[in-house]
């Protein structure tokens, strides 16, 4: 029989030790919010596949509609020959998409992708070239994800030089000493000490911050950014990478500022787990690139549009952003009764269904507790739930837990994460 050790012995012989890995684990399958190995245990899946399973694993409707797709058609390249379920998704994303002006939208395949080409059009359209960003942000592997990404170890050190003209500015973190007012002012630093405002094409954000710690913008942020660049005719571009896709309670996390960004980046979630991402933006400003100067070979596969369109369909049918607010409320409460137990859960905070908690040694916040919240995932793995890590101070635990899972197993997966937190204690 297989065993995750001997597959994970080949792994090591074959793969590269960049490509991480947070569990010595294969899946052998998975439904719902549950995988089972290769040796036959069970896992309930808080991880989600880093927050691409709001619909589940192998949500019934999804796979039905990509087996119908792989009955049809399943690559032309669209820029050869077009096919309809792209063009429905697009009209059916651009619906979705807040802001009262006139819109479009296309596809690619990864996340970085999404946000390489949403700063290529914003550079189109303005003929500007900087690029504020902000620290504690990610936004891809790629050369220009990478300089967009506002945390160097690991995901920048040793593959510079990074493309010139990214700044970055700082996002509020009250927790960490960093307010609304410290975080524009950062802003404005950089248009003093930097760069003047008129050559800046773009400022780039994550409405909650995913790999950085799960930080949560404030609606008067977006507000003020939105403001910034209307005056100075910059391209506010919202990354819902991560946050989109219903994750906090709308299908735009940017749907809860009250203003409207000029181009979103999604990917993760929108296609159920098929590789697909989408940039939606201002008429105006995607249609400037010249034809040709966007696009990509397998850039909106028919399989994943086919899967994205099903995804739709199954937030409608099974009220899945009703159903992300109150999984979100379900966790917070769990979370909240576990912090009066152990103090070194010094803050439980979210967006929706977005949730996380972060750790401090002792409760003190001068102490991110690394080693505590690496032993208490470790911990959860041996009694079955995946748990992810993330945060600039590696202290922090995130919950994407597919929306589609019962109010039974949520609540297993934090009775779980209570015995965990126990026994990392020691
Ligand atoms: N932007 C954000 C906000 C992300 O969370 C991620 C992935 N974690 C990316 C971009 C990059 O996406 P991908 O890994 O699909 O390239």
């Amino acid at each position: 029989a297989k065993t995750n050790a001997a597959l994970m012995a080949r792994r090591r012989a074959a793969l590269p030790a960049g490509l991480g890995q947070t569990y010595e684990v294969f899946a052998d399958h998975a439904e719902g919010a549950e995988i089972w190995d290769v040796e036959g245990r069970r896992y309930i899946d808080f991880a989600g596949g880093i927050a691409v399973l709001n619909t589940g694993h192998r949500h019934p409707k999804i796979v039905e509609a990509v087996k119908a797709q792989l009955d049809k058609v399943h690559h032309t390249c669209f820029q050869v020959l077009a096919y309809e379920p792209y063009v429905e998704l697009a009209e059916r994303l651009i619906a979705k998409a807040p802001g009262n002006f006139a819109k479009k939208a296309f596809f690619l395949s990864t996340g970085a992708e999404a946000v390489e080409n949403a700063i290529k059009i914003a550079r189109a359209a303005t003929q500007r070239q900087a690029v504020i960003a902000f620290g504690g942000g990610f936004h891809g592997r790629t050369l220009l994800g990478m300089a967009l990404t506002g945390k160097v170890a690991p995901y920048k050190a040793g593959f510079g030089p990074f493309p010139a003209e990214i700044y970055h500015a700082e996002y509020p973190n009250p927790l960490h000493g960093i307010s609304v007012a410290d975080a524009l002012r950062s802003v404005e630093h950089i248009f003093k000490y930097d760069v003047e405002p008129q050559r800046v094409a773009a400022i780039i954000l994550e409405p909650v911050q995913g790999e950085g710690g799960f930080y949560v913008a404030p609606r008067e942020f977006a507000q003020a950014l939105r403001a910034l660049c209307d005056q100075h005719g910059i391209v506010l571009i919202a990354d819902e990478v991560q946050t989109g896709a219903g994750r906090t309670g709308t299908w735009l996390a940017c749907e809860q500022w009250g203003v409207a960004p000029d181009l979103i980046t999604m990917a993760k979630s929108m296609a159920g787990g098929f590789p697909l991402s989408a940039v939606i933006g201002k008429a105006e400003i995607m249609d400037k690139p010249l034809p040709g100067g966007l696009g990509g070979t397998y850039a909106g596969n028919p399989l994943a549009c086919a899967a994205a369109l099903a995804v739709l369909d199954v937030f409608e049918e099974e009220r899945l952003l009703e159903r992300s607010r109150a999984v979100g409320e379900r966790l917070q409460a769990g979370l909240r009764a576990l912090a009066q137990q152990h103090p070194e859960i010094q803050d439980v905070r979210g967006l929706g269904a977005m949730v996380a908690i972060e750790l401090f040694d002792g409760g003190d916040h001068s102490k991110p507790a690394v080693e505590l919240t690496k032993r208490m995932c470790a911990e959860a793995l041996k009694r079955g739930l995946v748990l992810l890590s993330c945060g600039v101070y590696a202290n922090v635990i995130r919950i994407l837990v597919p929306l589609t899972a019962s109010d039974a197993l949520l609540d297993e997966g934090l009775a779980i994460m209570g015995e965990a937190l126990k026994a990392a204690k020691g």
